[in-house]
């Protein structure tokens, strides 16, 4: 299984992650893109040092005890969630474990349905669209579980199946971080960005198939947890907000939210991936796509 290979180095990169000084000085935790010089390391916060959430591959139940202990507090929140508590900042952070990918049966798991995935119906064109390594279980109780400062769970989920519980749900941390990190550049470009939408997050095989031929891509990133279709909503309208502050919402806002990206991308080449851009319609403000699938890509216009 492709989980067993991963796991490895995933393990070392926590375990260097969570050295305990790091930790305790809170290095890194207020990574500044402003600052010149080597790109800030990444934390058991990750790089923006917002991430309230890391996520486990299975087998690995055995793996988060040492990350555990090197927390003071500790807290076992459900069968796949430890909560810990960083004594430096007081900060918690929900180390999750996910259901393995093997527990999906004729597309679903237990009632949820989430379809096949391209690599289990052709070879996958690279190691980015190999299968997932597992799912977050989402129920009622967790589903506000903070994956960032910004962000949690059911942000991310399929808009779909709205009875069906446990929800599973694919999500990487690197989106997260990179999401994070477009904040932090929007604030440090005096835009006052507090608070970022995620219309259109993980998107199950099953529910992105419906979609093919009408905008989503048949090996769309959002099937992996790495893309997110974003703008900025402060006000909650569910429209992009005038960013420029020039009393219009319309393609110039949009193009500071994808130049906070490019920015980002910059200073994280590790992070790159796709940013799409949507303008306005009838029925919807404009908005960007951003997912980190490891290789550039662009498209749309301003
Ligand atoms: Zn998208």
């Amino acid at each position: 299984m492709n989980s067993t290979r991963r796991l490895l180095p995933a393990l070392l990169a926590v375990a260097l992650l969570v050295a305990p000084a790091a930790v305790a000085s809170g290095q890194g935790v207020s990574a500044d893109p402003a600052t010149t010089g080597p790109t800030p390391a990444d934390t058991i916060f990750g790089r923006s040092g917002r991430l309230l959430a890391r996520f486990f591959a299975p087998p690995r139940s055995m793996e988060v005890e040492p990350i555990a202990r090197l927390f003071g507090k500790r807290e076992q929140k459900s069968t796949s969630t430890v909560a810990v508590t960083d004594s430096a900042s007081g900060r918690q952070l929900s180390l999750i474990t996910l259901l393995p990918f093997a527990d999906k049966v004729n597309g679903r798991v237990g009632d949820y349905h989430l379809g096949r995935f391209p690599a289990e119906k052709r070879a996958p064109r690279s190691a980015a669209y190999e299968n997932p390594d597992g799912f977050i279980e989402v129920t009622p109780e967790n589903k506000d579980t903070p994956v960032s400062e910004h962000f949690r769970l059911s942000d991310f989920l399929t808009h779909d199946q709205k009875n069906v519980w446990p929800k599973y749900l694919v999500l990487r941390e690197a989106l997260v971080d990179k999401l994070e990190l477009v904040m932090v550049e929007l604030q440090r470009r005096g835009i006052d960005a507090q608070r970022m939408r995620v219309m259109s997050g993980f998107r199950s095989p099953q529910y992105n198939q419906r979609g093919v031929g009408r905008g989503r891509a048949r090996d769309s990133r959002h099937q992996y947890g790495d893309a997110a279709d974003i703008m900025v909503d402060n006000n909650g309208d569910n429209r992009l907000d005038d960013l420029n502050r020039d009393g219009r919402v319309n393609s110039k806002d949009m193009r500071i939210l994808a130049e906070a990206v490019e920015s980002v991308e910059r200073q994280y080449p590790e992070l790159v991936g796709g940013l799409g851009l949507y303008r306005a319609n009838s029925a919807r403000g404009p908005f960007i796509h951003v997912d980190v699938r490891g290789q550039r890509a662009r498209w749309g216009r301003y």
